[in-house]
């Protein structure tokens, strides 16, 4: 059976079909999405699509014309390895080769799941009905700052609503940034007039208002959680591929699983970088973007030619700033300063034994762009150039 077939209809599943054809696959491809909508970007959906900037953020791929077939509406439910086949809705599909692309799925907030007025904001049905909620400028609560809550946070100011945000950590962004940074981050929320609550629990979300563990009651026309996501792989229980701790495929370094003829990619699936000395599980667009292309590099050679070992990169709208960030900074040994924490651009360098391995740029496009060609070569940096933002970065 030489079959492609993709589970998962969003980025990195598209991508992957848009890649093997690009790349020469003459093949069946058949794309599997649980979604009715015909597929779409993500990124814009805490965005423009949020305030009725834009009405949907469809992808431009005609699929048709292809050769790719396209199921929408059917969620594949199992896999069975041994006869090479998928369960779905929709009764058995069987393949040649598999491709994983069920993305990520929001964490719910325990004892909110069906109180009305609460959201989450992950799907383009998410994004459909929250949009003329906040076009009505309730008060609303947003538990969690993280990128989503910065993002929505801001779309809801815009759009006249009365902000907090709920955040259980001590700063913004505990999970993904040092807390110097954090804390030059977490003042933009005021600048716009939004409330930051840090170190707040919420306790129970009712109908109309946000009770905190501490006592506070927060009047809540709408609320929207925004406290991560992890791997949609459940449905993979029993079925012999093999997943980490956090729910991620646990795929190899050419994004093949455990399981022969069977891939993963996006957001679903984390893999072992060389280049960082650990294992990723990234969610951000562009790895949805790159790693489809090495994914079917492999399937049309059959073999694994091809090694994902990316500098991964994401940018943020929030608060008025571009935010963009390039590498992986766990373990550096040195935080560089570019510019002033308080002003409007600014960057952040992160080095380990004297080469640049991370970037954060705050309206600084292009300290990113040639902080990630540094990052990419692993060239040798002059601290005290980095620290000058007069200074283009370039290797030492
Ligand atoms: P997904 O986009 O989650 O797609 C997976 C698809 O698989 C979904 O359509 C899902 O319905 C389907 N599926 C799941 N389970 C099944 C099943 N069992 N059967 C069939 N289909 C299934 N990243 C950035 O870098 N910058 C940004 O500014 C940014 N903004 C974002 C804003 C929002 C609101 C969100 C939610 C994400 C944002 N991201 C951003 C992250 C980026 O969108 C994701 O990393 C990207 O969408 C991952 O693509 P994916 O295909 O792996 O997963």
């Amino acid at each position: 059976n030489g079959s492609v077939v993709i589970a998962g209809a969003g980025m990195a599943g598209v991508q992957t079909a848009v890649a093997l054809r690009e790349q020469g696959w003459t093949g069946p491809v058949t794309l599997l999405g649980a979604e009715p909508h015909q597929p779409y970007d993500r990124p814009p959906l805490s965005k423009a699509v949020l305030l009725g900037k834009a009405e949907d953020s469809a992808f431009d791929v005609d699929f048709e014309g292809l050769g790719i077939t396209l199921r929408l509406g059917v969620e594949v439910t199992g896999l069975r390895p041994a006869d090479r086949e998928l369960d779905t809705e929709a009764g058995p599909v069987p393949y040649g080769v598999l491709v994983l692309a069920t993305g990520a799925e929001p964490l719910t907030l325990p004892g909110a799941e069906g109180v009305p007025g609460v959201h989450l904001l992950r799907t383009l049905d998410d994004a459909a009905r929250l949009r003329p909620v906040i076009a009505r400028a309730p008060a609303t609560v947003v538990v969690g700052a993280g990128w989503i809550g910065a993002e929505f946070a801001t779309a809801a100011r815009e759009a006249g609503c009365a902000v907090t945000v709920v955040e259980a950590a001590d700063r913004v962004l505990a999970g993904a940034l040092p807390a110097e940074v954090a804390a030059a981050m977490g003042r933009w929320y005021g600048e716009i007039g939004a409330d930051l609550l840090t170190s707040a629990r919420v306790a129970s979300v009712e109908a109309g208002r946000v009770l905190l563990a501490d006592g506070r009651e927060l009047p809540a026309g709408a609320v929207v959680v925004g406290i991560g996501a992890r791997p949609a792989t459940r449905w993979l229980a029993g079925s012999g591929v093999e997943l980490g701790p956090d729910g991620s495929v646990t795929a190899d370094a050419h994004l093949r699983t455990s399981v022969p003829g069977v891939y993963a990619v996006g957001d679903c699936a984390s893999f072992p970088s060389a280049r960082y000395g650990a294992r990723l599980l990234v969610h951000h667009w562009d790895n949805a973007l790159q790693g489809p292309r090495v994914v079917a590099a492999n399937i049309l050679a059959g073999e694994p030619v091809e090694t994902y070992d990316p500098v991964p990169y994401f940018w943020s709208e929030q608060f008025g700033r571009f935010v963009q960030y390039a590498g992986h900074h766990a373990d550096a040994d040195t935080l560089l300063w570019r510019g002033d924490p308080a002003g409007q651009a600014w960057s952040v360098c992160w080095l380990r034994a004297g080469a640049m391995v991370a970037i954060l740029a705050v309206g600084r496009p292009r300290d990113l762009a040639q902080g990630r060609r540094l990052i990419e070569a692993g060239s040798t940096v002059d601290p005290a150039r980095v620290a000058d933002p007069e200074t283009p970065l370039k290797a030492a």
